[in-house]
């Protein structure tokens, strides 16, 4: 049956394009209180996509943007249950000068799809909508049970999202949450994401004077908040990169023998990297690879430093007030609560006299990581390879999903991410573009995903 599907899909793939086209031509940012409607406008297109091909869909309300809820049913074959989470909202266009053909309507150039939410992710979860049409068309019924689960919010935090999932933790009920919502290794790999960071963000304010004095009349007599902040900043790291909080390593999760071998043989392109990020040299924590710092080590950022005299030219001011941003990124298992006390504890020690020190907790978020030897990773990775010819590899992500924990903790099914755009396909930039061979490849991978999980029982 697997092959009619994939004929389907081939056979369809310019009829799928145009509909891509249609869903990217409405104007979804969640952001923009104006769109309000074209955000509806997007939801519903999408729960009539899936009603017409016979899948039990609706528009579940939340004080913000709706979701769209579906489920095939029971499949018959006791095979596992899999919730397909994806979001139809966009990020705004920014400045539309910079876009060589306008944001909502879409324009195809050597094969790329050029539009706002093209890999962001409309592309992307509408592959595994278009792939479940197929069955439905070619076969009346998936394989397995699948729900979907679709949101309005996930460029806005997400923020109603969790007791949505709290409250329809029945409903969505699954074995495995897939999505695609993160990038492929590079343009001619796939990649299957298995772990973000998590973080934890801080902010430190440190004040003196009343107001910002005179250093000459007035310098090294009292202590200058700058000062200080510089002394606490200095000291939450050393010499080898390494953070200095104690305690803060304690939980931190080592890599496995095989794990680090796996990361070793990617072909990771440092002098690439490095020429992309522009910096002089690359540099971090001791002991560790690029890759290891960039997705599984953590980190701890200064994001700003702000007070004092920051105008052109010379002003000779201690300053009232000093305020400096710090995240930390972590990794499995440390836990945010946790670091974040410790954060606090190290900075009100690393305190000079003659300041008062105020911090404020910006709150945090923990790492997930996901078993890479479940059977669902496996039909994930065999699907990938199915769909795009090569077999994915499997990396991790510095940045962070929070509402990957979630799912972990309230449906306790671990997420597999299946990257189907490529890394640098400009999401939330101007021309943010997905290929049509790449819609094509993710489509098919969708439609294999759940073959290959049925065959699991
Ligand atoms: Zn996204």
């Amino acid at each position: 049956m697997i092959d009619k599907v994939i004929a389907h899909i081939n056979a369809n793939k310019g009829a799928n394009v145009e509909r891509l086209m249609e869903l990217l031509r409405i104007p979804s940012i969640s952001t923009d209180p104006e769109r309000k409607d074209d955000i509806r406008r997007a939801a519903e297109w999408i729960r009539r996509l899936l009603t017409e091909c016979g899948i039990k869909s609706e528009i579940v309300e939340t004080p913000g943007h709706p979701c769209v809820l579906a489920d095939t049913g029971s499949a018959g074959g006791g095979g596992p249950t899999v919730l397909i989470y994806g979001h139809y909202d966009v990020q705004p266009t920014g400045d539309e000068s910079l876009w060589d053909s306008p944001a909502f309507e879409p324009t195809i150039r050597n094969g790329l799809i050029y539009a706002r939410g093209a890999a962001d992710d409309k592309g992307q979860v509408l592959a595994h909508v278009l792939a479940a049409e197929s069955w439905m068309k070619v076969a009346k019924g998936l394989p397995i049970r699948v729900k979907f689960l679709i949101e309005g919010e996930e460029e806005v935090a997400s923020r109603n999202l969790e007791k949505v999932i709290r409250d329809h933790r029945d409903r969505l009920a699954c074995d495995y949450v897939a999505l695609s919502d993160t990038p492929k290794f590079d343009e001619t790999t796939p990649g299957i994401t298995y772990g973000t960071k998590g973080l934890v963000y801080k902010e430190i304010i440190i004040t003196g004077p009343k107001q910002n004095l005179h250093s000459g009349s007035f310098g090294g007599t009292l202590a200058n908040p700058g000062n200080a902040a510089a002394t606490i900043i200095a000291s939450l790291r050393d010499a080898d990169n390494r953070v200095t909080i104690p305690g803060f390593y304690d939980k931190v999760r080592e890599l496995t023998a095989v794990e680090r071998a796996k990361l070793s043989e990617l072909p990771f392109d440092e002098d690439g990297y490095l020429a992309a990020m522009g910096a002089p040299t690359l540099t971090g924590e001791k002991g560790y690879s690029t890759l290891e710092r960039r997705w599984v080590r953590p980190t701890l950022d200064v994001n700003g430093v702000f007070g004092g005299f920051t105008g052109e030219g010379a002003a000779t001011v201690i300053p009232a007030k000093v305020s400096a941003k710090v995240s930390m990124r972590i990794v499995p298992d440390q836990d945010p609560d946790q670091i974040s006390t410790a954060f606090d504890k190290a900075v009100r020690a690393a305190c000079p006299d003659g300041v008062r020190l105020e911090i404020i907790d910006h709150g945090g978020c923990a790492a997930y990581v996901a078993a890479m030897d479940s059977p669902g990773m496996t039909a994930a990775a065999d699907a990938m390879e199915a769909g795009f010819g090569k077999r994915p590899f499997f990396i991790r992500e510095g940045g962070t999903l929070p509402i990957l924990p979630l799912y972990k903790e309230v449906l306790g099914a671990d997420s597999l991410m299946m990257g189907f755009c490529v890394p640098d396909c400009n999401a939330h930039g101007p021309n943010e573009f997905l290929a049509v061979s790449d819609f094509l490849g993710g489509t098919k991978t969708a439609a294999h995903f759940v073959h290959r999980l049925a065959q699991l029982t």
